[in-house]
């Protein structure tokens, strides 16, 4: 399998060397040179397959460079039961992503029982397997610089604690997380994670970590990588629980389901978009957003308009709280035919702050073909819709889930199967949960007075030159 960027460069590199990497060198997004397709007989065997199983059935379609025996291995280690222990009462954890149905054809397919109790677990694990195996083999090292506000840095460093090879350094604004995401992150005393907390906010941190992507010569010496959400491997990964959500709400292969996603940087639902282009019997792909409705807008119109970050508006979804979405261009990538040419003229417009319009060109007709819808939903939406949830259905869940369920209720057809992504447990949203609820959301076993536990990090303030020299003193 070779791999193709949005932006058209000439090279054609393989699974293991844009796994370390993040954007092609023409500034584009890595996709596969055609989609792997999955014949009938392949799903019916699928079926039945355990989670582990079939992750290595899914990626072994994607990575050919990658000796077989090995890869089931790292697909074996990591996802087992003890990794994804935290299921709610009465499923089993070794179904590792366990299917909960609140009436009958309307489902959520439970993604966030892993280390952070996000869905940002489910690839962000295999990455950390796979960077330690191609590390290991090639004799390398790697320190992963990230900016955080919360999901995508926890999952990063519970990915990548303990693994040879790698260093983590995650800047997160001092003191604007909340109680219970500080914890998760501050109380890991492993000597590869570095927590840096900085005086300011999640743009300083943001700022910070792309001023050392620019410095080319201090990032080649340093050997700086990055774990944010372009990253091919960890779109590969998610195409996995698309499958297994299909089988676990039908009985045969003849059935269709939709999905509804969830969605901040496109991530999430782009590997719905790829598991349908794979022959996934995929009937609709629902998107859904808060208030910060780029997508939603998108969909609804065919106009895209990035929002500048002061029009970004903070939200009790926070996770989906983005001005722009960065892997839509894998998408428009092939909506527009796979013509990079295409995707060249659009992103020249992206890159200096703009956006663009589809309207009046042949493109608009493939959103429908693809099978995309989209839909909002506000935080008064959110309140109602936990609510509603816990009253009639007994089954608590976060914020995210909640503009899901809503959206997905909105277009919902008779008769349709709907599988919503659960993305995150509410404990790690509370005060939502209190304001809706009325009490404290249920709190896995092992994060009983996580709290308490003793933390560690490095507070500074948000200064280039400091956070380089810190760097620089763990690297030699
Ligand atoms: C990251 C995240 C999302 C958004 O996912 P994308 O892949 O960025 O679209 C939604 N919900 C939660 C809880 C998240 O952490």
């Amino acid at each position: 399998m070779r791999y193709v960027s949005t932006r058209g460069h000439a090279d054609k590199p393989e699974f293991c060397d844009i796994l370390l990497g993040g954007l092609a060198p023409d500034g584009g997004l890595y996709l596969p040179e055609t989609y792997p397709q999955v014949t009938p007989a392949e799903l019916s065997e699928w079926r039945d397959l355990p989670y582990h199983v079939l992750a290595l059935r899914v990626l072994q379609k994607f990575i050919t460079d990658i000796p077989a025996c090995d890869l089931k291995a790292i697909a074996d280690r990591t996802y087992t039961a003890r990794v994804y222990r935290h299921c709610r009462p009465g499923r089993d954890p070794a179904d590792i992503t366990p299917l909960t149905t609140l009436e009958p054809g309307f489902h959520l397919l439970e993604l966030s029982n892993g280390p952070t109790l996000a869905f940002k677990d489910m690839a962000m694990q295999l990455l950390g397997n796979l960077f330690e195996y191609v590390l290991a083999k090639r004799g390398e090292t790697i320190n992963i610089l990230g900016a955080t506000s919360g999901d995508t840095g926890s999952a990063a460093e519970y990915a990548m604690r303990g693994k040879h090879g790698v260093r983590v350094f995650m800047l997160s604004p001092d003191g604007k997380m909340s109680a219970f995401q500080r914890a998760q992150m501050y109380s890991l005393q492993d000597e590869n994670i570095h927590n840096i907390a900085i005086r300011g906010m999640f743009d300083d941190c943001q700022d910070i970590v792309k001023a050392v992507s620019n410095d080319a010569a201090f990032k080649a010496r340093y050997k700086i990588g990055a774990v944010n959400s372009i990253n091919w491997a960890r779109v590969a990964a998610q195409v996995i629980y698309y499958f297994k959500g299909y089988f676990e709400a039908t009985q045969s292969n003849g059935e269709q389901v939709s999905f509804c996603v969830p969605s901040g940087n496109f991530g999430n639902i782009c590997a719905g978009h790829i598991a349908r282009m794979m022959g996934l019997p995929i009937n609709r792909l629902v998107l859904a957003t808060n208030e910060n409705d780029v997508l939603d807008e998108f969909f609804s119109t065919g106009i895209y308009r990035p929002r500048q970050a002061a029009e970004t508006f903070v939200t009790s979804s926070p996770s989906m709280d983005i001005s722009k979405a960065s892997n839509f261009e894998r998408f428009v990538f092939d909506l527009v035919g796979r013509d990079p040419v295409v995707v060249r003229e659009l992103w020249t417009k992206v890159d200096a702050g703009g956006g663009f319009d589809l309207n009046g060109t042949p493109f608009v007709a493939r959103l429908a073909e693809f099978g995309f819808v989209s839909g909002r939903s506000t935080h008064a939406d959110r309140l109602a819709t936990i609510r509603d949830v816990w009253t009639r259905h007994g089954t608590m869940i976060d914020t995210h889930t909640a503009d899901a369920v809503k959206v997905a209720r909105e277009h919902r057809e008779p008769g349709e199967a709907m599988v919503v992504l659960e993305t995150a447990q509410p404990v790690k949203f509370a005060e939502t949960i209190q304001e809706a609820l009325g009490r404290e959301p249920l709190r896995p076993a092992d994060f009983v007075g996580i709290e308490e536990l003793p933390q560690r990090g490095e507070v500074m303030a948000a200064d280039l030159d400091a956070v380089k020299t810190y760097i620089v003193k763990f690297c030699v």
